[in-house]
């Protein structure tokens, strides 16, 4: 079994220079994920300045750890407010046209295949919900049909569109990079540190250099710095296990229970795959990694008949009101973060508010996607319950007696993590995230250290593996 995403099979890419100077440019975007690079994608070719930087090489971020798929057809279409609901679902619907237009004009090869999507129900209050879900539908003339779907294992009932699609999301990125690659300046290995506003400009420490600019993006998925739009109290993290297995045929669709807890696509390359994902959980729920991949073996064996090929997992920051916060919070700073899951299409319409907005442009989706719009109040105190009762898990938690070779002790008032690998070589590290001074949990299936609150993860020697911290957490050798 491959430990590592699907889409990063034989994905060998060249890397940009690092950046080794300070230097000045009129925008600057940080991150090279789907919004980054589509931001780029918009803003090129319009005389002005672009520099785009990612902490590590472009195309390792969410984006090719997602499911790929290009639908308007989502679990969280229901917002409670007729006015938002009907906008959001217009919006989804432009970014999955946006997406085959960027495809076919720049002739992207990244396996992009149109299909059906479904949404399908287990149980009978996924059906209520499916059934305020067609309401939606129907009141914006969206074609649907009700199907017998004899091809979902488990469901009792679901809906198909047409016209949405599934692409290779790591393909996409490495395509749009070619892309910008001769429009725009690129760096990588290159992360933000810190930012600073002076004499009108925006100071950006990177590496041990600083980039000024005029107009800033920061693109990094979680915003890595707090202050940023306080993203971390209007949010909260959620994880899934993915893994992809051989099958006879490619059904040409892809699915997702009104739950959001399971999602299948299909993908064709050497052999016919099923992508299928499950175990969703809010980040810290459920911290034993190994027993979910067990749990998502025993699906694959019993629902499929077969064995996993590939395994992998992938966290998403969900938004309150599951509606991007993307756009500008002050001056000329920009963010986009808080995708719900649905961040190909997200990200891609995100990215399009902000270089509109940064052009002078008018755009529909800009209200309803303001990052420091007012939440919705029951949400986010239960949300930020739920993130407060993790951190003080995370605080409580001291050993973990279930692996012999990981251990969680304190010396002089500071808190370590040792993990003892095959060869009985010790790895300490400090055992507090930088971010948010979380303790920090061992995953034994990835061999890392994660963050139960805000998704940061480091290796066995406390390199960053996954932001948003942007520091290390590893302990100086005397
Ligand atoms: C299980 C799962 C399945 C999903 N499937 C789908 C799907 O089928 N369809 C869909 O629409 N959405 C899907 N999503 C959601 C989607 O994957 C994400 O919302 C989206 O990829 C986020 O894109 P991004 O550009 O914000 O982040 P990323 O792709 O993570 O890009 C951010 C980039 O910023 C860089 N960076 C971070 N910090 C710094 C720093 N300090 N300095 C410099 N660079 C930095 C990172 O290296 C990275 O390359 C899924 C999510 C999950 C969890």
């Amino acid at each position: 079994m491959i430990n590592n995403s699907i889409w990063l099979k034989g994905v060998k890419t060249k890397a940009n220079k690092k950046l080794s100077e300070d230097i000045d440019t009129d925008i600057l975007i940080i991150g090279g994920g789907i919004t980054g690079l589509s931001t780029a994608y918009f803003l090129m070719n319009k005389d002005r300045e672009i520099t785009l930087i990612d902490k590590g090489k472009i195309g390792y971020g969410a984006t090719s750890y997602s499911t790929g798929k290009v639908t308007y057809l989502q679990d969280t279409l229901i917002k409670g407010n007729s006015e938002k609901e009907d906008l959001y679902l217009a919006s989804q619907i432009d970014a999955v046209n946006m997406i085959k237009n960027i495809i076919i004009e720049n002739n992207i090869k990244c396996n992009y295949e149109s299909n059906s999507s479904y949404l399908y129900a287990t149980n009978k209050k996924e059906i209520k919900n499916i059934k305020k879900i067609e309401n939606i539908l129907k009141r914006n003339n969206i074609e649907y049909k009700i199907k017998n779907s004899d091809l979902l294992y488990n469901s009792i009932y679901s809906i198909k569109v047409d016209n949405t699609a599934t692409i290779n999301p790591a393909k996409y990125l490495l395509g749009l990079k070619e892309l910008l690659n001769n429009n725009i300046k690129i760096y990588e290995n290159s992360i933000a540190e810190d930012i600073d506003y002076k004499d009108s400009k925006f100071v950006v420490k990177v590496n041990n250099n600083c980039i000024r600019c005029n107009v800033l993006v920061v693109a990094t998925h979680y915003p890595f710095l707090v202050s940023l739009g306080l993203i971390p109290f209007k949010t909260h993290v959620e994880k899934s296990y993915l893994t992809a297995f051989n099958v006879e045929k490619n059904k040409k669709l892809n699915a997702i229970a009104q739950s959001g807890n399971n999602s299948i696509r299909y993908y064709s390359d050497d052999k016919d795959y099923m992508i299928y994902c499950s175990c969703s959980d809010k980040l810290g729920k459920n911290i034993d990694n190994a027993k979910k991949i067990g749990d998502l073996s025993w699906e694959v064996n019993s629902k499929y008949n077969t064995k996993m090929k590939y395994i992998w997992n992938n966290c998403d920051i969900m938004a309150t009101d599951f509606i991007p916060l993307a756009g500008k919070i002050e001056k000329n700073l920009y963010i986009a973060t808080g995708y719900s899951t649905w961040g190909i299409t997200n990200g891609s319409l995100s990215a399009k508010v902000i270089a509109d907005n940064i052009l002078g442009i008018t755009n529909k989706y800009t209200e309803l996607f303001n990052p420091t719009r007012t939440s919705n109040i029951i949400n986010l105190v239960v949300s930020n319950l739920s993130v407060g009762k993790t951190y003080i898990l995370s605080k409580l938690i001291k050993n973990y007696s279930f692996y012999t070779n990981v251990s969680v002790y304190t010396k002089d008032g500071i808190r370590y993590g040792k993990y003892i690998d095959d060869k009985n070589v010790e790895h300490i590290v400090y055992n507090k995230c930088p971010h948010m001074k979380c303790n920090l949990i061992f995953n034994s299936v990835d061999k890392t250290w994660d963050c139960p609150c805000h998704s940061s993860r480091f290796d066995i020697d406390g390199n960053i593996v996954h932001g948003p911290s942007h520091y290390s957490i590893k302990v100086e050798k005397n």
